[in-house]
């Protein structure tokens, strides 16, 4: 018997529609120099199809991609909705990528378009030459256009304001099959090359609807979610296509997201959600203990991308703000797994043991654990495996480029389809991940594995630590060994034997580092991630002053 429910695509022309409707009084608030500028929903529905009218005066077709390089702002959630809303292909691009990684995703994507902030042109000018494909960048917001003079001939440069304006504020949005391309994003490599992954349209709108469940983030017309996360970043985690569902205004920092401005922001605009990587909270917290700000509003902050440090969490509870933790990847979308605490935790003691777990699957999520023979390991809380994972917005291949076929490489993909992350944890009975570390950074230590987070975790809860990273290193007895890297807190007396002894109280007594480091800083991924890779590179190469302790 066949369903005799109406088959109406799913598509992410149709968020907008409603957005700027039902919601239309919603808002965008852009931070900028002069101060937050506001659009109205309905104001974004309308300028997005003056974009789409402009982009097509452009010679762009369905199926094209066009490249986005742009702070998170009203008008990139103008190019969110009407590049793909029009059966093109919204490419975010990550305006911190080094350069040369940069070119490579825009040649392999192939854009022919690019909508630039003003103020990145100074990293798009000297790249131009080197991508061929793209015949038009569309400038938006300030900053100094003069950059662009000579750059790459062939190349026509337009105004956002000046191509949109007087064009209909109206589209007839096609009717694309839902399992279309909608948008396009790469990794951000951590651990290898950027990756493609395409969205469909499908995809973008179960996640939207799973982003606004309860158990999500739950957001509603009432909320006001201060987006920090960058928009090249897994889409901000989905949340300018999830808050169109529901009518939650959006703030939106631009290129402001230093920790004072970040506190400006949610003093005088009195966000009730945030969303951000870790390391942005914590540079934010230090500003708020040296400078108290009211950020009452503040209630729900949702962190993920790496390892939400417990002592962090404690911190921001403490000031009113509860944090919510999540795991994620671009290839889910990113939302695989959220933190809340389930009905039968009693107690603030096992609400908080849920709490700093990577969270719980919803329903469009199924996971399963690997272990290191392929064998099937139960939800038992005990048992680490590498996780998998499937669903309708999980990534089942990667983009093969132009004419090119979808990659399923067998380190990424199983060979029965499902997604395997490359992060090792377990799995309460109860379906809540708890993620020990990245298979490319356990510490194979004796045939035993030392979770790096969990020694980061202990450092950090430490008084005078403010960032730690810990890497594997090779040693001749053990195989492998922790490093522990330490930045220390401005003003600190702390010595490293002060720290080990502070470790070994927190910790078994094998996994205990012999090898300390201090650091300046911690180096960051083009997402504010640890950058592990370079900091492996950096002892490899004898630059770290390693000080042993027995
Ligand atoms: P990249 O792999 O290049 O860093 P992603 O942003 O897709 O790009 O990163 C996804 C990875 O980030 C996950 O596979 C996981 O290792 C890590 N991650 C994301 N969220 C969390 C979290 N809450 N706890 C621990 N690790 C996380």
């Amino acid at each position: 018997m066949q369903g005799t429910m109406q088959d109406v695509p799913l598509l992410i022309s149709r968020i907008l529609v409603h957005g700027s409707t039902v919601h239309g009084r919603s808002t965008v608030t852009t931070w900028t120099d002069e101060g937050p500028v506001r659009r109205t929903y309905a104001e974004t529905g309308a300028r997005s199809a003056q974009l789409a009218h402009a982009l097509r005066g452009l010679g762009v077709a369905e199926g094209d991609p066009v490249g986005t390089l742009m702070w998170n702002n009203g008008d990139h959630v103008e190019a969110y909705f009407a590049i793909p809303s029009m059966g093109a292909v919204l490419h975010t691009l990550n305006l911190r990528l080094p350069a040369t990684q940069l070119a490579f995703i825009v040649n392999h994507a192939a854009d022919r378009v690019i909508i630039a902030s003003g103020t990145v042109l100074p990293l798009l000018a000297p790249l131009l030459p080197k991508l061929p494909s793209v015949e038009h960048v569309v400038v938006s917001g300030p900053g100094d256009r003069s950059v662009l003079a000579g750059a790459g001939s062939g190349v026509r440069v337009h105004e956002y304001e000046e191509l949109i304006a007087g064009r209909p504020t109206a589209y007839e949005w096609p009717e694309l099959d839902e399992r279309a391309a909608a948008a396009l994003c790469y990794t951000s490599g951590t651990t290898g090359d950027p990756k493609g992954v395409v969205y469909s349209h499908r995809s973008v709108y179960l996640h939207s609807m799973q982003v606004n469940m309860a158990q999500s983030m739950g957001l509603t017309d009432h909320d006001t979610s201060l987006v920090v996360v960058p928009q090249f970043h897994v889409n901000a985690w989905g949340l300018p296509h999830a808050t169109f569902m529901t009518g939650v205004n959006l703030l939106m920092p631009d290129r402001f997201l230093q920790p004072a401005p970040l506190a400006e922001m949610i003093e005088t605009e009195r966000p009730t959600h945030a969303a951000a990587v870790p390391t942005i909270w914590q540079g934010l917290l230090t500003e708020l203990t040296a400078r108290p700000r009211d950020v009452s509003s503040l209630t729900q902050v949702t962190i993920g991308g790496a390892a939400c440090p417990p002592a962090l969490m404690e911190a921001f509870d403490a000031l009113g703000m509860r944090v919510c933790h999540a795991w994620g990847m671009t290839e889910t979308s990113p939302l695989g797994t959220v933190a809340r605490p389930p009905a039968q935790a009693r107690g603030a003691e096992e609400e908080w043991a849920y709490r700093v777990t990577q969270g719980r699957f919803p329903a469009g999520v199924e996971a399963r654990l690997t272990g290191p023979d392929g064998e099937r390991l139960p939800w038992d809380g005990k048992s680490a495996g590498e996780l998998e994972v499937r669903g309708p917005w999980i990534a089942g291949a990667y983009y093969g480029g132009a004419g090119g076929e979808p990659q399923r490489p067998a380190d990424k993909f199983s060979e029965d389809g499902w997604l395997r992350t490359g992060d090792v944890g377990l799995i309460s009975p109860d379906g809540f991940l708890t993620l020990t570390d990245r298979a490319k950074d356990v510490v194979k230590s004796g045939g035993e594995w030392i979770s790096s987070v969990a020694l980061e975790n202990e450092l950090m809860a430490h008084p005078e630590v403010a960032e730690a990273a810990v890497i594997a290193v090779p040693d001749e007895k053990w195989g492998e060994r922790p490093l522990a890297t330490v930045v220390l807190k401005e003003g600190a007396s702390a010595g490293l034997p002060e720290l080990r002894a502070f470790l070994a109280g927190r910790i078994a007594k094998w996994q205990l580092p012999e090898r300390w480091t201090v650091i300046e800083s911690v180096p960051k991924t083009s997402v504010g991630k640890f950058d592990k890779k370079v900091l492996r590179a950096r002892y490899a190469e004898g630059e770290l002053d390693v000080t042993r302790l027995q």
